[in-house]
């Protein structure tokens, strides 16, 4: 049972709010971004008996990648394996490891983690739950990115939305590199690449459950079950879109109650994936590229509060929803944006029919 009294009540707080207009306004793009994803993701998780990886290797690969990517890089990467950083007063080292538990093994009080929960903290310092497997060179990668463009003080409408691009292209590159390298079977990378695909997923799945409870909220002042049904039912109802997000509709509802909390979350990472995936295109077809990539990892770091002007200069990056300093879209965007997702999903079709897939 979803106490709708509750949900009404988090999306009166929110609507009521002075300020999430810019948040509401970017929603009118973000819309489109998340129905492409959900569009065209035709995969599922697919289960994988992961090769074993030490930690020291996975930090040795991640250097070897970054020093290809960008030597600049390497070294403040390797900085930040040596870094203590002084925070409220006490002394924490750069990057923390915590080892992830895995099934049937006895619960360590101290060093372990129970799901992957990497992160950059806000004062800088990077933790990383590792599983002894690729999948940790990932977020080792992930996690530095992001703490290349750093910044202090409070976020701007800019970093809430473009924060995940620099990490997520990056991924995108990290498998180019490994499947290069050969060192680990070209399926188990393949099937690493389906399953964050289908992982980031969820959230335009989610933001469209999101965008639809604000939809009916403005148009009858609330929200309740039977609402919800006559609004999906007046969608297209063959669209895959509306399939996907109506049957998230119910967890995301229980999700929203049990954290009594409607966030902004999902957005950067659904501008992140269709963006990374448009970046990585382009730097495929031409490696002089990465500067651009560069470039935006600057511009995330900076802190420059004028809105306008930051969205302007990563305008000169060939940031495709941006036009004239604003976020934008349009068909001709729209399009191409598909046609670089829809060349990452195609890169990762063939090994859909060689393992047991599940539900
Ligand atoms: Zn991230």
């Amino acid at each position: 049972m979803i106490e709708y009294e509750k949900v009404n009540q988090l999306l009166y707080k929110l609507t009521h709010s002075s300020e999430i207009e810019q948040e509401i306004n970017n929603l009118n793009v973000i819309k489109y971004l998340a129905q492409m994803i959900l569009e065209n993701t035709p995969i599922q998780r697919i289960q994988n008996q992961p090769t074993f990886v030490p930690l020291q290797e996975s930090l040795q690969t991640a250097t070897d990648f970054f020093h290809e990517f960008n030597q600049d890089y390497e070294y403040i990467f390797q900085n930040f394996l040596q870094e203590k950083n002084t925070y409220q007063g006490y002394e924490d080292i750069g990057i923390r490891f915590f080892k992830i538990r895995k099934e049937g093994e006895a619960l360590e009080v101290n060093g372990q983690s129970q799901t992957n929960n990497s992160m950059l903290f806000f004062e800088g310092n990077i933790r990383i739950d590792y599983s002894e497997e690729p999948m940790d060179i990932y977020s080792i990668v992930h996690e530095s990115v992001h703490k290349l463009s750093l910044a202090k003080g409070s976020w701007t409408n800019f970093q809430n939305l473009f924060y995940e691009v620099p990490s997520l292209t990056s991924e995108l590159l990290l498998t180019d590199y490994l499947l290069d390298a050969k060192k680990y079977p070209e399926n188990e990378i393949k099937i690493l690449k389906n399953n964050r695909l289908q992982s980031l997923m969820t959230y335009a799945a989610y933001d469209m459950c999101f965008i639809t409870l604000l939809e009916i909220h403005q148009k009858k002042g609330v929200v309740n079950e039977e609402l919800i049904k006559t609004h999906i039912s007046n969608l297209a109802s063959n669209s895959i879109t509306t399939r996907i997000f109506s049957q998230c509709m119910n967890a995301f509802l229980q999700s929203i109650l049990s954290e009594r909390l409607l966030l902004f979350d999902a957005e950067r990472y659904i501008v992140g994936l269709t963006l990374a995936c448009y970046m990585h295109q382009k730097i495929m077809d031409n490696p002089d590229k990465k500067e651009k990539l560069f470039q935006l990892i600057h511009l995330l770091g900076e802190p420059n509060y004028l809105e306008k002007e930051t969205f302007l200069k990563a305008e000169q990056l060939d940031i495709p929803i941006i036009k004239d300093g604003q976020l934008y879209i349009d068909d001709q965007v729209l399009q191409n944006l598909y046609h670089s997702y829809g060349k990452e999903i195609s890169s990762i079709a063939e090994i859909k029919k060689k393992e047991t897939r599940t539900p």
